[in-house]
């Protein structure tokens, strides 16, 4: 077959295709808009292919859920090195839902926080329903110490599951894709917040004046970022570096609490107080994450080979997980040092056991 005719027919039955999704979209079962491109495609058989070949091949076309890069559109580029796995535009939320059934390029995306966030979210809807906290009860324990452990909880359910819903609908359509995109940073913002000042609150639990300013640092930073996520025009890819660079400074504000710690209670102290070793290891992980997220590694080193499992965003995903852990054990850590040292220096210790 000669080669121009090949991609006439090929052009043909990709036309049809797209026509008849359009209908299905459109709730006409693709007949009517893709009448057109059926008589093409007759007219293409009776000049040299057989029906069923083609039959064969426009079905195959119809069933197919999976596209390359340079077969979907241009708002739905983002990374060229992930070349192949994508689902293509659907313009309904059904079909999103659906791809959640089969493999694709963002499924490890969607399912490693999909899970996570709302395991974590089912949980600390039962426990608070039925009265219980995540942490154990002691006779000191205050409602403060519930709270900003649940809090941390409520951030990062809320973060990892509007991740997820990101990915998962990403591919409704542009407008969809930007307003997902939003949602996804707020998430991270919001769990930078509830992570810190629950930090904050621990490490400074007999000083509360101090804890209220970083606390109040802590939420001004949060409030730009979260401008600088729904500000349109940081969503766009050329901004990613950028994007990802505020949020690392973000993070990094964190550290002046620590500064200040070590500044007034010395080396030591500071380290407990604050837990330094999950401390380091949380900010490395978010760090790292970050970084190979903004330079595409490895994907970038061989383009398609990572296209289902392995590129950047997952690796991301997964840290962001596992510096969520570190934070949780941080957090329990502060919960014990406080019963075994802080305790006698905390007001309400002292209100309820020594008076
Ligand atoms: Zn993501």
């Amino acid at each position: 077959m000669a080669s121009g005719e090949l991609l006439f027919r090929e052009s043909s039955l990709r036309a049809a295709d797209d026509e008849t999704r359009e209908g299905l979209l459109n709730g006409n079962n693709g007949i009517t808009a893709s009448t057109s491109s059926c008589s093409v495609i007759t007219a293409t058989a009776v000049n040299g292919g057989s029906n069923s070949e083609l039959n064969n091949r426009e079905e195959n076309i119809s069933k197919k859920k999976l596209f390359t890069w340079d077969e979907i559109p241009e708002w739905q580029r983002d990374n060229h090195y992930i070349r192949k796995g994508y689902v293509r535009e659907t313009l309904s939320f059904e079909l999103c839902l659906d791809s959640l059934s089969y493999f694709h390029n963002e499924s490890v995306n969607i399912y490693t926080h999909l899970i996570p966030g709302f395991s974590v979210l089912l949980s600390l809807g039962f426990f608070l329903i039925a009265g219980k906290h995540f942490i154990p009860a002691y006779a000191s324990t205050t409602f403060l110490d519930y709270f900003f452990i649940d809090l941390f909880l409520f951030g990062l359910s809320c973060c990892l599951s509007l991740s997820a819903g990101f990915h998962c609908f990403k591919c409704h359509s542009d407008p969809i894709l930007r307003l997902g995109n939003k949602f996804d940073y707020l998430g991270i913002v919001t769990l930078i917040v509830t992570s810190m000042v629950g930090i904050i609150y621990y490490s400074y639990i007999d000083h509360p004046a101090i804890a209220y300013f970083f606390a109040s640092i802590t939420f001004i930073l949060g409030f730009i970022c979260s401008i600088i996520s729904i500000k349109e025009k940081f969503s766009h890819p050329d901004f990613r570096a950028i994007r990802a660079f505020m949020f690392i400074i973000f993070g990094l504000s964190g550290v002046f609490p620590v500064l200040y710690g070590i500044h007034t209670f010395g080396w030591d102290e500071s380290v407990k107080r604050s837990s330094l070793n999950y401390l380091i290891m949380e900010g490395a992980l978010y760090i790292t994450g970050a970084l190979l997220y903004a330079f595409r590694i490895p994907e970038k080193f061989n383009p398609g080979k990572y296209d289902f499992i392995g590129h950047s965003h997952q690796i991301f995903h997964l840290f962001v997980i596992s510096a969520a852990y570190c934070h949780w054990h941080q957090l329990i850590i502060f919960l014990q040092l406080f019963i075994n040292k802080f305790l006698s220096k905390r007001p309400s210790f002292v209100n309820k056991y020594n008076s």
